[in-house]
């Protein structure tokens, strides 16, 4: 690719270069994501059936299909230049070390006390809440960057959050459940005696150490039964990918500031929602026919969604309270073992991002934990950032493309999502350092099985 100036290290964008509107990649989506349906009725919910559980503007936002730019609020704005614009980075150092002839650029997302890009949709979904005149939200989180953000969110807007935090996540991760507390948030680890879907639960497995989809059913129940109260979402969701798309418009403004054209880019996959911000303006030339582009979702083997799941409707939780959507899935009921990299754990799929790919516009690639902590290792020595295990999935891919032009010698442009550092993963970081992380790589069997249990429509 042919550039006119001399890149520089981190390529910056000005305050007033943070974008002001929201893309819309459905809107240049021929093939539509299907709509969340009922988990009764199994017809397509309306936003009066959304209602009592999301905020009004973000139903409107979850339904829209079709205005290809959302105007970003000015309150919204004025958070987001607390930690944007975020830089693109040009990898030269991982190059170097690499010696491969191609050119790496990340975005990174981390510069946040969240540690990750789930702030760009925390602050838009707390917004829009207090715009509502609502008390408070309810959430559920794994590992915790998104109740951490949300927190944030609520902190900034005055409003009350309400965080149900997976009860093995819960104990391991105490300094992540009082940087919450910090901002205000209650946290109640989940399954809790405080909902009838949590007493269920502890009553069916007694010494059970929950799991995400056993937390969205509380909070979704809370939320429902709480009067002021609505439950949001910190990926998955349309309105999710909608505002993650901040990421990638500041990484084409960066871009082409200097003409840089991407012939790759890359992304860690676990609800969808930092790979659909990434790719969506390069996702919207592709769809239009203006450019063409590889882009490679990258996921944990041991939670293969898009490479050995399903397309087909599902729950989004365990509880099987919550809409139905047409994704890529493992099966509300899969449980993907340990595995340290708790943002990817989730068992199902953007509907956006699944529907992009049954098309054929993105591959995906499944890898193994421990090939992602020798990415990860690599690259904080070089480039001097301590990447999450999430983010790492991307960097392994994008060092494994970078060998590859090595072999080939061609000098391709890679662009991949940094999406967050890892200070608060360091029990993963010791088990790899240990020898004692296992790669875990569940067997067409449990994935059957699984998958045999999705809901009949
Ligand atoms: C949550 C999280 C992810 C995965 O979520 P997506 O919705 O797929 O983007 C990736 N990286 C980090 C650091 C996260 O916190």
């Amino acid at each position: 690719m042919s550039t006119t100036k001399e890149i520089p290290y981190k390529i910056y964008l000005s305050e007033n270069e943070i974008p002001t509107k929201w893309y819309n990649l459905r809107a240049d989506m021929k093939n539509k994501p299907e709509p969340l349906y009922h988990p009764g009725t199994h017809q397509p919910m309306t936003a009066e059936d959304l209602k009592p559980v999301f905020c009004d503007e973000l139903i409107a936002q979850e339904l829209d299909d079709t205005t290809p730019y959302i105007e970003i609020p000015e309150e919204i704005l004025h958070f987001y230049k607390m930690y944007r614009p975020a830089p693109l980075v040009r990898a030269y150092y991982l190059e170097e070390k690499l010696g491969t002839p191609a050119k790496i650029y990340y975005k990174f997302e981390g510069n946040n006390t969240s540690g990750s890009h789930k702030l760009n949709s925390a602050v838009a979904q707390a917004y829009y809440a207090k715009k509502q005149g609502l008390k408070g939200v309810t959430t559920e989180t794994g590992a915790g960057q998104w109740g951490t953000a949300l927190s944030m969110a609520c902190a900034f807007f005055g409003l009350d959050c309400k965080v149900y935090m997976v009860k093995v996540s819960y104990e391991q991760k105490p300094f992540r459940r009082e940087v919450m507390r910090t901002y205000g948030a209650s946290v109640t680890p989940s399954p809790s005696m405080e909902t009838a879907i949590g007493r269920k639960i502890l009553e069916e497995f007694p010494g059970t150490t929950g799991s995400l989809g056993c937390a969205i059913s509380e909070a979704v129940e809370v939320a429902t039964s709480t009067e002021g109260y609505r439950y949001v979402l910190g990926s998955v969701l349309n309105q999710v990918l909608l505002h993650q798309s901040v990421i990638g418009l500041e990484t084409k403004t960066a871009l082409d500031k200097y003409g840089i054209k991407p012939d790759i880019i890359i992304g860690c996959a676990g609800g969808g929602s930092n790979l659909g911000g990434l790719i969506a303006p390069f996702m919207g030339e592709k769809l239009r026919g203006e450019a063409d582009y590889r882009v490679i979702a990258v996921e944990p083997k041991s939670c293969p969604s898009f490479t050995r799941g399903t397309f087909a409707f599902d729950f989004c939780d365990t509880g099987m309270i919550c809409p139905l959507a047409k994704m890529y899935t493992l099966g509300s009921g899969f449980i993907p073992s340990a595995n340290h990299a708790g943002g990817l754990r989730f068992h199902g799929m953007s509907p956006v991002l699944s529907q992009l790919y049954h098309d054929g516009y993105m591959e995906a690639v499944a890898v193994e934990q421990t090939s992602v902590f020798e990415a990860a290792e690599e690259f904080a020595r070089c480039e001097g950032i301590l990447p999450a295990p999430e983010s790492s999935h991307a960097i392994r891919v994008a060092i494994d493309e970078a060998l590859k032009c090595k072999e080939t010698g061609e000098a391709k442009t890679i662009v991949f999502g940094l999406t967050g550092t890892g200070y608060f993963d360091m029990v993963a970081y010791e088990k790899f350092h240990s020898g004692e992380m296992t790669d875990y790589i569940p067997t067409d069997e449990e994935i059957a099985a699984s998958v045999a249990k999705l809901p009949k429509m």
